[in-house]
């Protein structure tokens, strides 16, 4: 809710975005410091969303911890969170497999699907009931950064913070703003979402066929139905949109090999560029960049919005055990950076390189890749250590 001033707003920490990650960082704060905090967001207010969302993320430990700790994982329903057991990876060019239990790890499950309109729903509520400081349908128009803090020129008057946290996502007008640069690379595919049924139970497993033309991903929910990300060759995608409904459940039938059955579209079809994307630097004077303002990365193992919250953790646990007068200091802002850029980094050019392996089909490289994936699949220590790591345990 705007408060509707042109006056000068200050406050200790100002957020810009509300989206996963801002709000979940302004919820944290709320809750675990004393700082006083303002979120700025473009957008108006989320209102309750209908429909289950096409699109979903695939939580781990670590984000669900994070969303039960601010008070917001218990008010997402069974329709709109569901737990995992089991994930099957496979390779459609080699007899390549690899399959993850969560029983193997003694745990309950490996992680959630979560319905990201829904959970950025009952964020933004929560924000709104909490200390925070909301202003939403906001433009800002002019960010500087001095010595004692970050100033944002916006339509409804002057935002001024000790520190300036940017939430605004991969295109993030703030990272622009101070010209921090960001290697951006496109993949030359497209992410396509929609949600499905199945003929065949889909037993809680999230399924992942690997083509030469990019992976698909079944991420399952409740009542057997699914949610799909096809991450296709830009051609192939325009193809995919293009066809109509029963040809794309045929098409995606064929492409899983027929393992889940008939599958056939719940909802419309929407469809993302993939690219990855990396700030050079994550803080310049008293701005920090945070989530995907910072890094962008192939969906193919659902780690983008687990490595923002990661990203939150950090730069939150930091603030809560610094003094008021260190909040934006280089010792801070360079030691989220040296925390959290090495590993958003290595998560980058592992999907990289992930992608890359599976785009060629030659007979040698599709064996040698076969080779590799069963070679884990046979170790009980290396499979069970990756199924860990991406619980982001
Ligand atoms: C197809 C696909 C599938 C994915 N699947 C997974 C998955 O399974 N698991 C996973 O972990 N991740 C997944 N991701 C990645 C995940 O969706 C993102 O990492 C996550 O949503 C990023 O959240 P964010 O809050 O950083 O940015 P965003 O969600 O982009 O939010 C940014 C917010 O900032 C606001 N904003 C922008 N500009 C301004 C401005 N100038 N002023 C004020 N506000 C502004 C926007 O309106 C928005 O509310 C997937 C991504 C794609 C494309």
């Amino acid at each position: 809710m705007s408060t509707a001033t042109t006056t000068t707003s200050r406050s200790e920490i100002a957020i810009v975005g509300a989206g996963l990650i801002g709000s979940a960082i302004a919820l944290w704060l709320a809750k675990h410091t004393t700082y006083s905090i303002s979120l700025i967001e473009r957008n108006p207010v989320m209102s309750l969303p209908h429909q289950a969302n096409q699109r979903v993320v695939a939580l781990g430990a670590l984000a669900t911890d994070f969303l039960d700790d601010v008070g917001v994982f218990s008010s997402l329903t069974s329709e709109h969170c569901n737990p995992y057991q089991k994930m099957f990876v496979w390779d459609e060019n080699s007899d390549g497999e690899l399959a993850f239990d969560a029983a193997n790890i003694d745990q309950l499950c490996l992680g959630h699907m979560v319905d990201s309109q829904m959970c950025t729903y009952q964020l933004q509520q929560a924000v709104l009931n909490s200390r925070v400081s909301c202003h939403f349908d906001v433009r800002a128009s002019k960010l500087e950064l001095n010595r004692s803090g970050a100033s944002l020129d916006t339509d409804l008057g002057r935002f001024d913070a000790k520190l300036l946290i940017a939430a605004d996502g991969s295109q993030s007008w703030v990272r622009q703003q101070a010209k921090i640069f960001a290697n951006r690379k496109s993949y030359g595919q497209r992410g396509i979402v929609a949600k499905i049924s199945s003929s065949k139970p889909h037993q809680n497993c999230a399924w992942q066929c690997f083509l030469s033309t990019g992976p698909v991903a079944i991420l399952p929910l409740s009542e057997n139905q699914s949610s799909i990300v096809w991450s296709a060759d830009n051609t192939l995608a325009k193809q995919l949109m293009d066809m109509d409904d029963d040809a794309f459940g045929d098409a995606l039938g064929s492409a899983l090999q027929g393992r889940l059955g008939k599958t056939e579209l719940l909802s419309t079809r929407q469809s993302f560029e993939l690219s990855s994307l990396r700030a050079e630097q994550y803080y310049k004077r008293n701005l920090v960049l945070l989530g995907d303002a910072a890094h962008s990365i192939h969906p193919l193992a659902g780690q983008g919005a687990n490595l923002g919250f990661k990203d939150a953790l950090v730069l939150g646990g930091l603030l809560a055990n610094s003094k008021a007068s260190e909040i934006g200091s280089p010792r801070l802002l360079s030691t989220y950076q040296a925390r959290r850029q090495a590993d958003n980094n290595q998560t980058d050019a592992l999907m990289s390189a992930l992608h890359q392996a599976y785009k060629f089909d030659l007979p040698v490289w599709m064996l040698a890749r076969g080779f590799g994936m069963n070679s884990i699949n046979n170790s009980s220590i290396l499979r069970n250590a990756l199924a860990r790591q991406a619980m982001g345990l």
